[in-house]
């Protein structure tokens, strides 16, 4: 498996931003580098074991110092696993998609690289993703 936060990604869901039969927004907290994979996927039937079905790359990953800072901005949250939550950390995450653009869909999944990502947590309590 190629890289993707690190080379053994163990993602444990720390954030769920959208979640139906058509779509999935999510973070996930990574037990072997302590960073963190972001994934959004928006089309019927999703098998993550099915590499080549994917049509879209929409993921990114944030490093261990970032994801740490992370974990401390959505503590606000009263329900982080909860994609109907209004609150402030969740209204600003689900406003706009991380940066930079993920690969495009012509990249091969073993080629797609995942970008970084950074956030940004406001007075007011909004957390948004930023470019790094
Ligand atoms: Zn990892
Ligand atoms: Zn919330």
């Amino acid at each position: 498996m190629p890289s993707r936060c690190c080379e053994d990604p163990r993602p444990d869901l720390i954030l769920s931003l959208e979640g139906d039969p058509s779509g999935h927004f999510w973070v996930g907290a990574c037990r072997s580098c302590r960073g963190a994979l972001i994934q959004r996927h928006s089309f019927d039937d999703w098998d993550p074991s099915a590499h080549e079905e994917w049509s879209m790359y929409w993921w990114w990953r944030m490093d261990e110092a970032d994801t740490a800072a992370f974990r401390e901005a959505i503590a606000a949250c009263p329900a982080p696993l909860d994609e109907t939550c209004g609150c402030p950390v969740h209204a600003g995450l689900r406003a706009a998609k991380p940066r930079p653009l993920p690969p495009s869909t012509e990249t091969p999944y073993d080629a797609a690289e995942v970008p970084r990502t950074r956030f940004t947590a406001g007075p007011d309590g909004r957390v948004r993703w930023s470019e790094v």
